[in-house]
């Protein structure tokens, strides 16, 4: 079965909604779509299946959504903290270490507080924003909400690939990333998320983006899980 349509399955719940010939209803019966849903291993990729194909469903549970959208984004908002945290250390430490109390300053000094310095600067510019965790519900809707109205991309037709231009072989759609999905503006995504575009290209675009690509390759799993199970139940 392909992913589409096991989400199409899930969508309609009680199966497709044409009948076959002898006007029996073909297909699996809401029992087993339950079923096949209960073989999707827990975590981000169940929820997002739930709440962006049986919406009824995934109402009911938003507080393991929550639980599983917490689980992705906070250990990468804290590494990326301590790693801010510890580049200052660094910098701080070069800075007090050049001619330590009264001795004259060596080139490898100099070397190390303006490599403490990159590291720093580097550190700073890949950091979420510092109030990420507090805006967490309001990405993860906007992030969500993305992923349900996606179009397919014009460029590829949501295939993915476009034939390469240099060989016989394919390459990755320039277009939508490789993502097969038109990419909503930034003008759009700010809107979203309630921020102004220059603070969406400036603060918030990393953070949307990684979400948007972890997001979209859970769901993308559990997809493949509930379509196999379906084949297996079926
Ligand atoms: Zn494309």
């Amino acid at each position: 079965m392909r992913m589409n349509n096991a989400r199409e399955l899930l969508s309609s719940r009680t199966g497709p909604k044409t009948m076959s010939f002898d006007g029996s209803a073909g297909g699996p019966t809401t029992q087993e779509i339950v079923a096949a849903l209960a073989y999707v291993p827990h975590g981000l990729g169940h929820e997002l299946l739930q709440a962006m194909w049986w919406p009824e469903s995934g109402q009911r549970r938003r507080e393991q959504l929550r639980q599983a959208v917490i689980a992705l984004v906070a250990p990468e908002f804290t590494r990326q903290m301590h790693e801010l945290a510890d580049a200052r250390t660094h910098f701080g430490i070069a800075k007090a270490s050049m001619g330590w109390c009264g001795g004259t300053v060596t080139d490898a000094q100099r070397r190390e507080l303006r490599r403490a310095e990159k590291a720093l600067d580097d550190a700073r510019a890949a950091a979420w924003p510092n109030n990420t965790m507090e805006q967490l519900g309001v990405l993860a809707g906007a992030v969500i909400a993305e992923m349900v109205g996606a179009c397919e991309c014009d460029r590829c037709g949501g295939r993915k690939v476009l034939p390469d231009p240099a060989g016989s072989g394919v390459v990755n759609c320039g277009d939508c990333g490789g993502s097969g999905c038109e990419p909503l503006s930034g003008r759009k995504r700010a809107g979203a998320i309630g921020a102004d575009w220059s603070a969406y290209s400036r603060f918030w675009r990393p953070v949307y983006e990684w979400m948007l690509a972890n997001f979209r390759a859970a769901e993308a799993r559990a997809a493949r899980q509930f379509s196999k199970a379906l084949t297996m139940t079926a």
